[in-house]
């Protein structure tokens, strides 16, 4: 017999990727009753038997956890969602291809559907990392078809390899709701649904920790967003232009940046010099947010966004010039072993995967590649067919010429230097994420290289 806390609430979740389907079992795990929409029919039947679709730690637990409490379901059909008193809209927005600007197709094509099944008194309340302006556009078109629902926009803030945590313990809530002083999406009076309470009662022992709260219009939400991702791939490409500059002057980038971080205004977070960032969000989300700032007319307020890109692949152009150089100025028909290939650890996401970017560039330039990693591999097999796929660290660096550590996997940073050096052909180490213990392997007879160290 379930048992629902009092306050529990009807809620569906529409688009169950990464951010999705981690909600879904968040909101079941504080006590809604939630069923979770996803149109990819084998997704949905995955999440329903208890299966992740993805790697993340502690969520298949979580997953089997709420399933078995009966209070969440998965269903590819809208329909589903009828009746709930909340609708949280998490389908992606990649980049558009050939632009950089977001692909709203699937917020435009969830929001059409969810319009179908909408009634009255139900709060709409995306969570897909958005353009500014696109929650008022989606306020009217709510307000056209139902004019006694309502929308908020609540920006999602979770790491993959943290998801759980950050669903249920998130740093701060963010609700951005309609302007009251219009008179709410129906035009007069107050609002038809009170947003801030509903979502209030959604994440009821989230507010009841403390958690900070931000309650803002729209826009101001939509841009909580993408400003925090353009201010941490600012960070990351700030220390690595600095690593550039150590590697023009003989300087180290990580003592740089532990003296720099000891600065409480500075912090040592985020300060990790190495092959930069990629993944599904902050590169698309950065160029976004330059294209939504083009088309409003103040492109120049972020064109240092751009350098930031610029800074960011120029270190993936550098690790494989770095291979290059020690594999004695050429790359043909060297053996390299790639470790990581998803674009961090603890995740097999490998969207726009710096580790990949590396990869297939070293095999372009003609050397003979094996990459591993622990968990991202079937990804790359289907994705990356070209490249050639090992299971284990020593696999990979069987007569290897070079090792190099693009993704800084626990396991790769425990590898013992010694042992692992007797499969290789020659001792050499790339470090891509300045993640290895330099004196170790160096003892252990390996030259080591990284990006903005001294490499000599
Ligand atoms: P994803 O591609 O993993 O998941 C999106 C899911 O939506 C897919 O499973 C897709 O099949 C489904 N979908 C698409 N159209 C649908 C429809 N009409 N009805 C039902 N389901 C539909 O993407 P993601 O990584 O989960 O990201 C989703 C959004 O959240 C993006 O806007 C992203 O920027 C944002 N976000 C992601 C993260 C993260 O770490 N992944 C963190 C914060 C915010």
């Amino acid at each position: 017999e379930r048992a629902d806390p009092p306050g529990a609430l009807k809620i569906s979740v529409i688009g169950c990727g990464y951010l999705g389907a981690v909600h879904a079992a968040s909101m079941a795990e504080l006590g809604h009753e939630v069923v979770g929409v996803e149109v990819d029919v084998e997704k949905a039947e995955a999440l329903a038997a208890g299966r992740v679709p993805f790697f993340e730690p502690g969520f298949e637990e979580l997953l089997q956890r709420s399933l078995a409490s009966g209070r969440l379901s998965f269903s590819p059909h809208m329909k589903a969602a009828a009746g709930a008193a909340v609708h949280f809209l998490c389908v992606g927005t990649p980049q558009r291809r050939g632009e950089y600007a977001a692909d709203l197709t699937y917020v435009e094509a969830a929001t059409a559907s969810l319009l179908d099944v909408l009634g009255p008194g139900e709060l709409v309340v995306g969570k897909s990392t958005v353009p500014v302006g696109t929650a008022a556009r989606l306020a009217e078109l709510v307000a056209e078809r139902v004019p006694e629902a309502a929308l908020a926009w609540n920006p999602e803030f979770l790491r993959e390899g943290f998801a759980v945590q950050d669903t249920l313990h998130p740093d701060r809530l963010v609700y951005g709701v309609a302007d009251s002083a219009a008179g709410g999406a129906a035009g007069a009076g107050a609002p038809p649904v009170d947003a801030e309470a509903l979502l209030d009662r959604v994440y009821a022992p989230i507010v009841a920790d403390r958690t900070p709260k931000v309650v803002t219009d729209y826009a101001t939400a939509e841009m909580v967003k993408t400003a925090a991702n353009s201010f941490l791939a600012t960070k990351i490409s700030f220390i690595n232009a600095m690593a550039e500059l150590c590697e023009a002057t003989g300087a180290d980038v990580k003592q740089l940046a532990d003296a720099i971080g000891h600065d409480d205004r500075i912090g040592r977070k985020f300060l990790n010099a190495g092959l930069g960032f990629g993944g599904g969000c902050l590169p698309k989300d950065i160029r976004a947010f330059m294209a939504r700032a083009g088309e409003l007319g103040a492109d120049q307020a972020l064109t240092f966004l751009r350098e930031v890109d610029n800074i960011n692949m120029r270190r993936r152009i550098r690790m494989v010039e770095l291979a290059r150089q020690v594999c004695d100025d050429s790359l043909l028909g060297k053996r390299i072993a790639v470790l990581g290939a998803a674009f961090k650890p603890d995740s097999d996401d490998i969207r726009d995967s710096p580790a990949l970017n590396v990869a297939a560039q070293l095999q372009l330039q003609g050397a003979n590649v094996r990459v591993t990693d622990p968990q991202a591999l079937p990804n790359v097999r289907r994705q990356w067919a070209q490249l050639d796929c090992v299971d284990t660290p020593e696999e990979a660096a069987e007569g290897a010429d070079a090792v190099l550590l693009l993704t800084e996997w626990r396991q790769y940073k425990e590898l013992d230097p010694a042992a692992f050096g007797s499969v290789v052909k020659t001792r050499r180490v790339l470090d891509g994420r300045n993640a290895l213990d330099r004196e170790a392997w160096e003892a252990a007879g390996w030259t080591y290289r990284a990006l903005g160290r001294r490499n000599v």
